[in-house]
């Protein structure tokens, strides 16, 4: 893997032009069923007098989802003693977090866990396809320069969530609690660990020199580490397609559709996700039949013919699924002893995608940052340090928000418009 290893810039190149394939043309995406697989083989309790919530842990990482379990795993790999404490370790069955760009993907070979998209019937994703009115194209990546092991990956989020918590769980050093935190402990403002309740209900505390908070999205405690300014565009409908082929194997698929978008890419390899985006901050109601009503009258008639019966089927069944699609810029309060990451610091609308990318290479950045130091507890000298994390992250993280911003300040129809010249300039099939 010479290619990968030492190409920080090609890795923002590629994460960035992956991107841009997918932003540019407001695209993006972003087996058989299995069981929910429970809390991983190796995640344990902490028992009174073992070590992992006592004074001897150097970092709490509150929150085990897509960041909170590589950040426990690249800590707990540098040696750090790491507290992870999740609220709820069973496998998640969600509809976010399901495409991982390939910059994402290099990056999760920086942190040494690209086994954790191995043995979940992952789907490689090579580029995307654009449709729009029964005409489409295909876009590829720009992967030619890297390893042939280099590409996007499509899988279902909690299996791939899982990997990473029991790749955690197996470092000697990580303990994995299931506990719901409830507040940050602050002494003269300095955060010294946090406050939270135990899955029997029992409230404990657990003291760290560093807390880093990867509670997601609907962070409860990002209020105290940064100022929140939560934007929310649109909402995504999630369908499961099943006994059906995506027009263009391996690539994620954009339908340039009214009044918006509709991704649909593999999951596994008889499962296809369908997000439909809706405008606005509600989505039609369930109970009453609005929203299948939606789906039926106003998308299906824009869904290709390929996928048009397996839509219709997964309508009917109605396992329908909705997500806000928030976006938040970074706005830190520096705080010593204490660190946001993840979607609790930063969000993007995610037809970018790239919210992954970001969490991994944030962690990279602050992996980097925090390996020459052996003592975390000098907490004012530690934040100020850290400050140069804001910059050193931003080559990445501002290339895949930027193009965000610029997405969601342009108008779907001029989106669709551009899109649709893309279609015109590209080969028509
Ligand atoms: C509809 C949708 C689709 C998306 N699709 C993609 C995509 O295709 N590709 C992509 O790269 N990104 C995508 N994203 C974004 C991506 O899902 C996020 O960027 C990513 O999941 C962020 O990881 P996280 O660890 O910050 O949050 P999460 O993965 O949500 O993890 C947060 C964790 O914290 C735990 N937690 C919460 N509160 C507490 C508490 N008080 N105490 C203890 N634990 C707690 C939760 O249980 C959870 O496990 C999508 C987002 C949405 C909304």
């Amino acid at each position: 893997m010479a290619e990968v290893a030492g190409t920080g810039q090609l890795v923002v190149g590629v994460a960035a032009a992956s991107l841009l394939v997918a932003t540019f043309l407001a695209v993006v995406l972003g087996g058989r069923r299995r069981r929910r697989d429970p809390a991983p083989e190796g995640a344990r309790r902490v028992v009174d007098g073992q070590w992992g919530g006592g004074s001897g842990t150097d970092v709490i990482v509150v929150g085990a989802g897509v960041a909170g379990s590589a950040l426990a795993y690249t800590l707990g790999k540098d040696g750090r003693r790491v507290h992870v404490i999740e609220r709820d370790m069973t496998e998640p069955d969600r509809i976010v977090g399901e495409l991982l760009q390939p910059g994402g993907y290099l990056k999760l070979i920086e942190l040494g866990l690209e086994d954790c998209v191995q043995e979940i019937d992952a789907q490689r994703v090579i580029g995307y396809a654009l449709l729009k009115d029964g005409r489409n194209t295909k876009l590829s990546y720009p992967l030619e320069k890297f390893h042939s092991d280099v590409a996007g990956r499509s899988f279902h989020n909690g299996r791939f969530i899982q990997k990473m918590r029991q790749k955690a769980a197996s470092l000697p050093n990580v303990q994995l609690e299931q506990g719901t935190v409830t507040s940050l402990l602050e002494e003269g403002g300095t955060v010294k660990g946090v406050q939270y309740k135990t899955k029997s209900g029992e409230e404990l505390k657990a003291y760290a020199p560093l807390t880093i908070v990867c509670d997601g999205c609907f962070s409860n405690l990002r209020r105290a580490l940064c100022s929140p300014k939560v934007d929310v565009p649109s909402c995504f409908v999630g369908l499961v397609l099943e006994n059906c082929q995506l027009p263009h194997p391996n690539h994620g698929h954009v339908i340039l559709a009214n009044p918006s978008p509709i991704l649909c890419y593999p999951i596994s390899s008889t499962e296809i996700r369908c997000l439909v985006d809706v405008p606005g901050q509600k989505v039609p109601s369930m109970a009453s039949g609005e929203m299948a009503s939606y789906l039926k009258t106003v998308v299906a008639p824009q869904i290709p013919p390929e996928l048009y019966g397996s839509f219709i089927a997964a309508i009917d069944k109605g396992n329908i699924r909705t997500m806000p699609n928030r976006s938040m810029p970074a706005a830190p309060l520096p705080t010593p002893g204490a660190l946001l990451m993840g979607d609790a610091f930063n969000m993007r609308h995610p037809l970018t995608g790239g919210g992954m990318t970001v969490a991994f290479s944030d962690i990279v950045v602050l992996r980097n940052l925090l390996k020459p130091l052996r003592n975390l507890h000098d907490a004012s000298s530690l934040c100020k340090y850290l400050e140069s994390f804001y910059t050193l992250r931003k080559p990445v993280a501002s290339t895949i928000n930027t193009w965000l911003v610029r997405y969601t300040k342009s108008s779907v129809p001029q989106l669709t418009r551009l899109g649709m010249r893309c279609v015109k300039l590209a080969s028509i099939t």
